[in-house]
């Protein structure tokens, strides 16, 4: 085994204040009954807590050397389970529907940054998380509760919240990891919601469009979408303006809401 240096490959920054690990089991949504899985549980920082506070704990860590701070956890609190394991390698949706049929699933986790945006849609697909408390960069966590017409605001504000509530919970500064990373961290809280999916006609649509229309940041709705629909620009405006008679030329995807999105999907296949 190697060292235990922390490994910047595996984005290990460990969190070291107590007061933000307690804050994060209190605000989170969880009981005495919840079922927690922890992705990156690194030195057990915050699984100490977490086994104190749930039923049961899954974690997942990629790195093996970090076995001598976890298996002494685990002996202690028989709660916890521990997969080492790449958790970009698995099918997390089949593990943990099928270890967890219809028991409601909870995500609590420091995550590391380099893989954000793929465990958030990764949590979002599984069907019994129903909701996540994440550490995560600030500036992502900015884009995730922007409003449209702010420079933060992108698809990816919009595809996470067609599914989930997103609130921010805790600021974290950089100086509460060890080591100190170069960015400033905050506490998100996911909760999953079927408002905007049951008013949307074609998920698989949905997600196509937005992805098209915030294609290329400069341009407007109408060249993005013609040139990823390879569609003639006039009838592309007839078709947008039929569906929403507000919509030009000069329309940008940072302009639209979520309901417009749906909108634009429900009127799309017309
Ligand atoms: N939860 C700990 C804490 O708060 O101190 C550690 C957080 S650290 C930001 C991220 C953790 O995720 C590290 O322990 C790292 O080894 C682990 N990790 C990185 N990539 C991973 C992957 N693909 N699968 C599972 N764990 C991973």
């Amino acid at each position: 085994m190697q060292t235990n240096r922390p490994k910047k490959q595996y984005g290990q920054n460990f969190l070291t204040d107590e007061h933000v690990l307690r804050e994060i089991i209190s605000r989170s949504a969880i009981d005495k009954d919840s079922i927690v899985i922890e992705i990156g549980p690194g030195r057990g920082a915050l699984t100490k807590h977490l086994v104190k506070a749930v039923k049961h704990v899954l974690a997942f860590e990629i790195d093996e050397t970090l076995k001598p701070y976890l298996i002494p956890i685990q002996a202690d609190n028989p709660n916890l389970e521990i997969l080492f394991q790449d958790v970009m390698s698995i099918n997390i949706k089949e593990e943990i529907e099928q270890r967890f049929n219809d028991q409601r699933v909870a995500c609590i986790a420091n995550i590391p940054y380099y893989i954000t945006s793929p465990i958030i849609f990764m949590l979002l697909e599984t069907n019994n998380v129903t909701n996540a408390s994440l550490m995560i960069q600030k500036e992502v966590a900015d884009r995730l509760i922007a409003n449209p017409k702010t420079k933060a605001y992108g698809a990816f504000t919009v595809l996470v919240k067609f599914e989930a509530e997103v609130k921010k919970l805790i600021s974290v500064k950089r100086g509460c990891f060890y080591p100190i990373p170069a960015v400033d961290s905050a506490v998100i809280e996911l909760t999953k919601h079927n408002t905007y999916k049951e008013q949307c006609r074609n998920h698989e649509l949905f997600r196509q469009l937005v992805k098209a229309s915030f294609g290329q940041k400069r341009k407007t709705l109408l060249n993005n979408l013609s040139q990823t629909f390879d569609l003639n620009k006039q009838e592309l405006l007839k078709k947008l303006q039929l569906i929403d008679d507000s919509y030009t030329e000069f329309t940008r995807a940072e302009e639209m809401s979520i309901d417009q999105f749906i909108q634009l999907t429900n009127g799309w296949e017309l």
